[in-house]
């Protein structure tokens, strides 16, 4: 990040930032001071809502909620990090490479320069003791030559290992600044991408493309009677659960907090509130119980909204309709499916109560 706050702007955001810290008991190390300096500026207007959230519900604001805000808001920044200086790496290997390639080359060129001298001495008939002596010559610059060439094949190959693991390195990196580091799904910013890509794909060439939006019912009383830690396992299983319900492209992501969100490409309105009940239905059907002492922590079940994409159509327009079709499930009594239509009218998908198949048992810990 850039900063172009005046002097007194920075003065007057470090005060701010200091006070609220000392306030909100957040330890003042550099990492946390540029979080709140961030904050009190304005400059990140996500993160600024991230932190008022917390701020709003009075979440404690320790350590952990800091990890947490810094991984998801400067994580872009890391990793356009990461990215220059492999890139960088790479060129630096490359300029060796074309140095080696040049030396070599030089060494090529000598090399064809005394094979000429030579025919040309042997054409004018040199013999006897002459003969004997170039022909050692000979010998002697064919074995450099040989030595050369065989020093390059090493380089050459040792810069073509390197090069293969910055590339991998720079692959796993990719791959895990798209993943949710709990649930190993894919994270919001990956989903923005995704989504975006095949809307592109949709509008090109006609293909449907749903979104399903999903939130867990009454989650902060799960995490009130069990415990936060509990809580994080459900979310793992939740994600684990819509990924089995899946199939290929489709793309399960954690939106934010308890909330999933499904991209469902070539998938009508109709098929993806059968996906989304799918989900439902396997969701609300497990007996959660602790691995190692039986405890049974109850179920929990999940309300979800459902939309598909109009050609064109702005994609927070998209996401918007889902939303409020989920906020129509809460509303309509939770556990349940319902589908925005173009216009944003609504309709219920699956209720609750109408699951045949009887309950699974779900280990958590
Ligand atoms: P509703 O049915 O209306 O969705 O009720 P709710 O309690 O699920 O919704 P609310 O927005 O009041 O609370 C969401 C809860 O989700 C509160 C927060 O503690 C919990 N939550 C969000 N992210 C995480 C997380 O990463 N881990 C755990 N364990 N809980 C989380
Ligand atoms: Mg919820
Ligand atoms: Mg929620």
């Amino acid at each position: 990040m850039h900063y172009r706050d005046t002097e007194n702007q920075a003065v007057s955001f470090a005060r701010q930032a200091l006070g609220l810290m000392k306030s909100y008991r957040v330890i003042a190390n550099p990492r946390n001071y540029m979080i709140w300096y961030d904050y009190c500026s304005g400059h990140n207007p996500g993160l600024k809502r991230a932190i008022d959230t917390l701020i709003d519900k009075g979440t404690v604001i320790n350590s952990a909620a800091c990890d947490e805000i810094y991984s998801e808001f400067y994580n872009a920044d890391q990793e356009g990090a990461i990215i220059r200086e492999t890139s960088t790496r790479i060129q630096e290997n490359l300029g060796q490479v074309l140095e080696m390639i040049s030396d070599a080359n030089d060494g090529v060129v000598k090399y064809g320069d005394a094979l000429q001298s030579f025919s040309g001495k042997v054409e004018a008939g040199a013999a006897g003791e002459d003969l004997r002596s170039l022909v050692e010559d000979m010998l002697r610059d064919t074995r450099d030559m040989e030595e050369q060439n065989k020093v390059l094949r090493n380089q050459l190959d040792s810069s073509a290992k390197e090069i293969d693991t910055l590339k991998t390195d720079l692959d796993d990196f990719r791959r895990q600044a798209m993943t949710d580091v709990l649930t190993g799904v894919a994270n919001r910013s990956c989903f923005d991408t995704k989504l975006q890509e095949w809307a592109e794909e949709a509008g090109e060439t006609g293909i449907e493309l749903s979104l399903v939006m999903a939130d867990i019912d009454f989650f902060k009383k799960f995490n009130d009677t069990w415990g936060h830690q509990l809580g994080d396992q459900v979310l793992k299983l939740v994600a684990a659960t819509m990924t089995d319900c899946v199939k290929g492209q489709d793309v399960v992501a954690r939106y934010g907090g308890e909330e999933f969100a499904i991209i469902l490409p070539n998938t009508g309105l109709k098929d993806a509130v059968t996906v989304a009940n799918n989900v439902r239905k396997t969701i609300s059907t497990k007996n959660l119980k602790n691995k190692k002492t039986g405890e049974d922590f109850g179920k929990i079940t999940m309300s979800f909204g459902v939309s598909t994409y109009d050609p064109g159509e702005d994609l927070e327009n998209l996401i918007g309709r889902a939303d409020k079709a989920l906020y129509g499930a809460k509303k309509g009594g939770r556990n349940r499916v319902l589908s925005s239509d173009r216009e944003g009218g609504l309709s219920m998908g699956y209720l609750g109560d109408t699951d045949a198949s009887g309950p699974s048992p779900a280990s958590l810990q």
